[in-house]
């Protein structure tokens, strides 16, 4: 089978590859980039001057902002040059536009290809995706390629519809699945409400995409567990985003998503834009390499992570990446201390009267961020209201407000008709 060989490679090596790949993308977009170009022109930057990654951070960091704005800026080819549209969700914000070239299509498939043969994926595997292949959705396409590059079988369900997903286990049994870690909990339900034995079916692993099943720690969180406890199959997570085009999967060890060093360069960097080291959080900044519609250049994906650079069994020399703590601008400060919605939703995650939950930030009048969350109970009871009320507050310290919904409007409010993916998170600040 072919691998992806510079991962395998010493770090030198490695270095040595991104350096050429980097001066490569300086010239390229010294030539072709509006917007890098007048970036460059304005802080005085000649591409020789950019050699070495040292060298690169002399380069004035891309924002989501620049990306919005000047999103036609970004694009280095002519528009007949141009495939593929993908868009990114828009959670945070207008959504941006991200075109693909014939290349970028191939690099696409090659970066999905290796992150399935990372999570363990062989040409005899067969995998369910459950989740969108179209609506803009560049991860959906990804992973097909990738897999059909891969050799392996592809059955392309798409999101929801437990009773159909397990029909379609049962009829065509598949080796894996791809899909969003609560929707895996939902399938359990359905399944121990039907009396399917889920242990017994072909499914062996599960790549899990969009919610941490990890704390950073690279223990199971309580998402995992809900999972692992009832289904014996592997998890491997997986971190990605429609401007980066690029993949972060775990191998077999299950302690981070291993960086791609041919197709990105990365840097994590704190408030200041200054690195951090390994085990501290920080915003993961990234470089693309052999991008032809639209590179980036230190572009600030709004993720905050943290890494790791010890040893890794499966052999990868490249740095892994912990799960998101969370998105730098969802970062609610709440009554003196900071949180990241992931957290919460794992203290939700955690509470067995809680079903589902969707949580909303606003401002108050007085400008503090406030919390209320949309809560769907397994039994509602006085009891069970005091429960969870006792329990948030001793987790969190102050008391979030409470408002508890039925199961259609919890799927009312995540399922949204413009919506790809399950809203959890609701920011009205
Ligand atoms: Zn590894």
């Amino acid at each position: 089978m072919q691998q992806n060989q510079l991962s395998f490679q010493k770090e030198d090596v490695i270095r040595k590859f991104q350096e050429e790949k980097l001066r490569e993308l300086i010239n390229y977009l010294h030539l072709n980039s509006p917007f890098y170009k007048e970036l460059f022109k304005h802080h005085n930057i000649a591409p020789d001057q950019i050699c070495t990654l040292e060298d690169l951070t002399r380069i004035p960091l891309t924002t989501k902002e620049d990306l919005q704005q000047r999103n036609l800026d970004f694009l280095c080819v002519p528009r007949d040059k141009v495939i593929e549209y993908s868009s990114t969700s828009g959670t945070l914000g207008s959504p941006v536009t991200i075109m693909l070239t014939d290349n970028d299509l191939n690099r696409l498939a090659h970066n999905e290809y290796s992150s399935f043969v990372c999570a363990g994926g062989r040409p005899d595997d067969v995998y369910q995706l459950m989740l969108t292949l179209d609506r803009q959705f560049m991860a959906g396409m990804a992973y097909y390629s990738g897999i059909r590059k891969l050799g392996a079988g592809i059955i392309r369900l798409g999101p929801g519809v437990p009773s159909l997903q397990w029909e379609t286990i049962v009829r065509i049994k598949p080796t894996a699945i791809v899909a969003v870690p609560s929707f895996i909990v939902k399938l359990i339900q359905f399944a121990l409400e039907h009396g399917i034995d889920i242990n017994k079916t072909s499914v062996k692993k599960a790549v899990c995409i969009g919610e941490n099943i990890r704390n950073t720690d690279f223990s199971l969180n309580m998402l995992g567990k809900k999972i692992t406890g009832h289904w014996d199959i592997q998890l491997y997570s997986t971190y990605a985003s429609t401007e980066m085009q690029t993949a972060f999967t775990e191998c077999n060890e299950g302690r981070g998503g291993h960086l791609q060093p041919e197709l990105l360069i990365l840097e994590i960097l704190n408030e200041n834009d200054q690195p951090v080291g390994p085990g501290e959080a920080g915003e993961v900044t990234i470089t693309t390499l052999g991008v032809e519609a639209m590179p980036l250049l230190r572009y600030k994906t709004g993720d905050v992570c943290m890494y790791v650079n010890d040893h890794c069994s499966c052999g990868r020399n490249t740095v892994r990446l912990s799960p998101i703590i969370g998105r730098k601008k969802q970062m609610i400060k709440y009554k003196g201390t900071t949180l990241y919605p992931p957290a919460l939703f794992d203290l939700l995650n955690e509470m067995e009267e809680v079903a589902d939950f969707v949580a909303e930030v606003y401002s108050n009048d007085i400008g503090m961020d406030e919390v209320l969350l949309h809560l769907e109970a397994v039994n509602y009871s006085e009891e069970t209201d005091r429960k969870i009320r006792a329990y948030l507050q001793a987790r969190l310290r102050v008391s979030p407000h409470v408002r508890y919904v039925t199961k259609d409007e919890i799927r009312a409010m995540q399922f949204p008709e413009s919506g790809r993916k399950a809203v959890k998170f609701i920011d009205r600040r």
